[in-house]
């Protein structure tokens, strides 16, 4: 058994194992999406949502990769994946990261609200601000800007007040 899979949770350096992250130069040219999927499971969702044709998949159980001279970030794909595995980071501005993060809680955080970053873990790792609150059919995503250096660790937000 793979290691993630005994721990539950897959690291950053796993993901980058199995070519599922894009460089750090198309990270620092605007947002893309990141598909934390290493699983062979029968799911197409995000590359049939994806409106630029961005996701790779030849068959139902391939693992999803992303196109990055194709995907521009839109985050359509983040909300439906049912698998809350689809996240956007934009480093194109300097000393921050955007990270849009799908958020299944009622009611949704408010714009400009200062929030804790939770890592895969659960552990927090920082605060961070809201900055964008959107839905797509009844699912909820927010953008959150959050420390440069923690781009790869931010993947879940605590909300103690709304
Ligand atoms: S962020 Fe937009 S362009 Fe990129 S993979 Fe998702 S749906 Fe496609
Ligand atoms: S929609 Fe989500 S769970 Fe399904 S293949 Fe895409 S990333 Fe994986």
């Amino acid at each position: 058994m793979e290691d993630y899979k005994a721990r539950g949770y897959i690291t950053p350096e796993e993901l980058a194992g199995k070519g599922l992250l894009p460089s750090i130069e198309r990270l620092e040219k605007g947002p893309i999406a990141i598909a934390e999927c290493p699983e062979e499971i029968p799911c197409n969702i995000c590359k049939n949502v994806c409106p630029f044709n961005a996701i790779r998949m030849d068959r139902i159980y391939d693992i999803p990769r992303i196109d990055p001279d194709k995907c521009i970030g839109c985050g359509v794909c983040v909300p439906q994946c049912p698998g809350l595995a689809i996240f956007i980071v934009d480093l194109s501005k300097p000393g921050k990261a955007l990270i849009t993060l799908p958020y299944e809680f009622l009611p949704p955080p408010r714009k400009g609200l200062i929030v804790k970053l939770l890592d895969r873990t659960g552990r927090v790792i920082g605060e961070g601000r809201i900055v964008k609150v959107w839905s797509y059919d009844k699912t909820w995503a927010v953008t959150v800007e959050a420390p440069r250096d923690k781009y790869m660790e931010v993947r879940a937000l605590w909300i103690p007040e709304k």
